[in-house]
């Protein structure tokens, strides 16, 4: 029996370096970019091993969740750590990774997350990429929520490596990621003897097998079910204009916010100009339990409650990928509204008014 999903052909190196072209144009980049198929801590935790070694010191910027599991990882490569939190409501400033950097002057890596997809919160790496390349820095940025949702120029900014994932605004499958990379971060990973070879971790690998002879042979066989949903996911961006994406989801952010605020509901993050377009994350007491209900009015509204320690105190609207939709804030709005006996009237209207705003 014939199957959708079964007996493909393998998929050829030309067509999976034209994925990675796909990739690279939906990054404005010039930059080598390496698809790495698996989840993107794939090439988040690559690219941490590669640049970072006993004797380095990073600066790692905390705004989540993730920046936690960074700094893990920085330390288990021997390097020094200096951690800059802040609170997961707001952003981090430029000036605060100014004043890290002048602290230390040894940082030679710097680990920041785009968006916060678990906390809804973003951060102005354009600011900060200019302070980082002012000190010299290496730069990764994990721009796996931001991809699709809002601008991101990695060349621009000064990003030597942006790691992104298909699964959130892009749309696609959790088992395929992406990261480009400056020749800067070549010039290190290869300097360094502690980066992976001969591993699955292994950028360097990418490079020398791949990119340096030419993307003719791959040297393993490409995981052709997620490179297939990537490169459809690529195209449907392009159909339908990237700036049109990112437009939907930073609409769907402004229409939630906007409809929450009449259900009596606060942002968690409270400053609009923080907020990550590609989930809205709100302050909701017995968080967990609106969640169930809200879910029990509407299975499919695109609710989760928080993770970990904010389970009971945030509710999040993941308006992501098709999600990023007016119906589909509106059906988060009346499920929420239905969890907390209100009516939902006046919110589906400012979620209305907002939407045309910003759209
Ligand atoms: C979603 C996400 C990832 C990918 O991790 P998952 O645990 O698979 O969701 C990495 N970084 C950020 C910032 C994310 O939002």
């Amino acid at each position: 029996m014939t199957h959708p999903l079964l007996d493909l052909p393998p998929l050829t190196a030309e067509r999976f370096a034209s994925i990675e072209q796909g990739v690279a144009d939906l990054l404005a980049t010039r930059q080598d970019v390496v698809i790495t198929q698996g989840e993107a801590l794939l090439p988040l935790e690559g690219c941490i091993r590669s640049g970072a070694r006993p004797g380095s010191t990073a600066l790692n910027i905390v705004t989540g969740p993730y920046g936690t599991t960074f700094g893990t990882w920085l330390r288990h490569c021997g390097a020094t750590v200096v951690d800059l939190a802040v609170p997961f409501d707001t952003a981090v400033t430029a000036q605060q990774v100014a004043r890290a950097l002048a602290g230390h002057p040894e940082i030679d890596f710097v680990s920041l997350v785009h968006a916060e997809a678990a906390t809804g919160n973003t951060n102005p790496v354009a600011e900060i990429g200019e302070v980082v390349r002012a000190h010299g820095a290496l730069f990764m940025l994990d721009a796996v929520a931001s991809a699709g949702a809002e601008p991101l120029l990695p060349d621009a900014w000064g990003v030597d490596l942006c790691v992104i994932g298909a699964q959130k605004a892009m749309g696609g499958p959790a088992g395929v990621s992406a990261v480009s990379v400056s020749e800067r971060a070549w010039a290190r990973f290869s300097q360094n003897p502690a980066a992976p070879r001969r591993s699955y971790l292994s950028l360097l690998d990418w490079k020398e097998r791949w990119i340096d002879s030419g993307r003719h042979t791959l040297p393993h066989a490409p995981a052709q079910l997620e490179m297939l949903a990537l490169d459809a996911c690529l195209d449907r961006i392009a159909a339908e204009g990237l700036s049109s994406v990112t437009a939907r989801h930073a609409a769907a952010a402004a229409a939630t916010r906007a409809g929450a605020a009449e259900l009596g509901i606060a942002p968690y993050v409270g400053r609009a100009s923080e907020a990550a377009p590609v989930a809205t994350t709100l302050r909701v007491a017995d968080a967990s339990l609106v969640v169930a209900k809200a879910l029990a009015a509407d299975p499919a509204a695109p609710l989760a409650a928080g993770g970990g320690a904010l389970a009971q105190e945030m509710v999040r609207v993941n308006h992501y990928g098709t999600a990023a939709a007016l119906p589909v804030v509106r059906a988060s709005l009346t499920a929420l509204a239905a969890a907390l006996g209100a009516e939902p009237g006046t919110a589906l209207a400012a979620a209305d008014s907002a939407w045309a705003a910003a759209a």
